[in-house]
């Protein structure tokens, strides 16, 4: 079953198509609008919404192309029907419910961060479920409890800012450009480790929340006191990725006894990080269980993911009526079970 996948929450235009047979995911395509908010600082919803009209259709033309099919070829289209900003979701949304009504084939609206949960799983020698997921995304810190594909139990979640958005923040505090979280990253490779030693907060204490804002304040008054030269801006770069890498590693060692599994899946933005991979990896191997992640492409927002999520619902039989749906803000936990 050829399952056409579209993608468009926030500021990424997505399209792919995933075979639930031997062909797996025969092509996809990004297009990001990085470039259209960076004037502006941060995403405007109104202008996103409107270059997913711009972008959708050719994106997938392009992609149907690349896989060598035509829409004659498609037996079910998926789409992100929420979280997400409610005009960009609307875009995607009746794009693909439309083109499944044409067609005459079934269309399911996907959660967007269970399309982020199950990217891993889209990789060659995916894990089987019971696993525990992280999820760190722009939006998003949470640690999730999966005992079978479609039933999530929250485990933790951030109090404040999300991962990507202290590494966004962070970024942008000490001058770099918008979107600073993979820059941030990059700088990081040339900082002394050690050099700053920022907290890692909300390990001194029990439990599986998390909370990035106060680091973001350590960094704001070290920058501001610093010599604000280039090493200085690495160095600071470099405390802060391992203060976030330590955090984020400690919880997912606590969560896998919590959930009593030595397997971990990552994803999200924030799982292209390196050193967070590294480290993760590291901490697994350690208790004989295994770390797994999606390529870094297939992290930050993409229709794979949300091909992929679709197929194994509409291969479970499960599809929407014809209505176009957009929830902006919806509870993973009250999704069905695959
Ligand atoms: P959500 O899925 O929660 O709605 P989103 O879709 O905006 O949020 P993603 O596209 O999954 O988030 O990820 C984007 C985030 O990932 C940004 O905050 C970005 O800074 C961060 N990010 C991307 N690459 C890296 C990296 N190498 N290191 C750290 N952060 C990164
Ligand atoms: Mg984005
Ligand atoms: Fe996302």
């Amino acid at each position: 079953m050829n399952v056409l996948g579209i993608e468009s929450s926030c500021d990424e235009t997505g399209v792919a198509v995933y075979d639930t047979g031997a062909g797996g995911l025969r092509a996809h395509a990004v297009y990001s609008q990085i470039a259209l908010h960076a004037e502006y600082g941060g995403v405007v919803p109104e202008l996103a919404s409107r270059d997913h009209v711009r972008k959708l259709l050719p994106l997938i033309r392009q992609t149907l192309a690349e896989a060598g099919l035509s829409t004659a070829d498609i037996d079910g289209v998926a789409y992100t029907a929420g979280p997400g900003l409610v005009g960009a979701l609307l875009v995607g949304a009746g794009v693909a419910r439309s083109l499944a009504w044409a067609l005459d084939v079934p269309a399911i609206g996907v959660h967007h961060m269970e399309g982020h949960l199950l990217a891993p799983l889209i990789e060659e020698d995916a894990p089987q479920p019971p696993f525990v997921a992280l999820l760190v995304s722009g939006g998003h810190t949470q640690l999730v409890a999966v005992e079978a594909i479609g039933s999530y139990r929250l485990l933790g979640e951030t109090l404040d800012d999300a991962a990507g958005e202290a590494f966004d923040k962070t970024a942008k505090m000490m001058g770099l450009p918008y979107p600073g979280g993979p820059q941030l990253a990059k700088l990081a490779e040339q900082g002394v480790p050690g050099k700053f030693r920022f907290s890692r907060p909300m390990t001194d204490r029990p439990g599986l929340d998390f909370s990035f804002s106060g680091l973001k304040t350590q960094v704001l008054l070290a920058w501001r006191d610093s010599d604000q030269s280039e090493q200085t801006r690495a160095d600071i770069a470099r405390g802060f990725e391992d203060a976030v890498v330590d955090t984020l590693a400690i919880k997912c060692g606590r969560a896998l006894d919590a959930a009593g599994t030595d397997t971990l899946i990552v994803a999200g933005g924030v799982g292209a990080n390196r050193r967070l991979r590294a480290k993760l990896v590291e901490m697994c191997e350690k208790r004989g269980g295994r770390a797994c992640f999606p390529r870094p492409a297939l992290c930050t927002d993409n229709g794979a993911m949300i091909a992929f999520a679709g197929a194994l619902r509409l291969a479970a039989g499960q599809h929407d009526d014809a209505a176009i749906r957009a929830v902006p803000r919806w509870d993973m936990a009250t999704l069905a079970a695959v």
